[in-house]
């Protein structure tokens, strides 16, 4: 079910317990501002999730109340870990929804990163 990001963060998040160790995830790249990991549920050969230290539901969160460092750092970290994969040559994708319209299932914002393979239709048509 998508999550309304207006409501305050949920410490209790599955993002916000991987970041404190409570569940396992297998670790791409981590620093000051950043966490990435494989999305468990992989839509694409490469399916990384970059999800900034801080607590943001959403990318609307993140844009209106973290400071320039946190916002410089995350970025960083996203281009960072899809060169680290190789990404930049063949291309890539990436993806951050929000709340309800965007079918945002997790209340900590997270930036998809999607590669390995060639995309067509940014946007696929409703299904039903
Ligand atoms: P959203 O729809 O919120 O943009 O995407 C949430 C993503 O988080 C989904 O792609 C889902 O597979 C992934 N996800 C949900 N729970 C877990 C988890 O416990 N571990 C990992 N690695 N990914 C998760």
């Amino acid at each position: 079910m998508p999550i309304d990001a207006t409501l305050p963060y949920d410490d209790d998040n599955v993002f916000a317990r991987i970041l404190r160790g409570e569940l396992p995830s297998t670790k791409v790249h981590e620093d000051e501002f950043a966490l990435a990991f494989h999305d468990i549920n992989p839509q694409a050969p490469v399916h990384i999730l970059v999800i900034p230290k801080g607590r943001y539901v959403s990318w609307d969160d993140f844009a209106a109340k973290a400071s320039d460092t946190e916002i410089a750092g995350f970025i960083r970290a996203v281009g960072h870990v899809a060169r680290g994969a190789g990404l930049v040559e063949p291309g890539y994708r990436l993806l951050a929804n929000v709340g309800g319209h965007g079918h945002q299932e997790v209340p900590h914002l997270h930036v998809h990163i999607f590669g390995g393979r060639q995309f067509h239709e940014m946007i696929p048509p409703p299904r039903g």
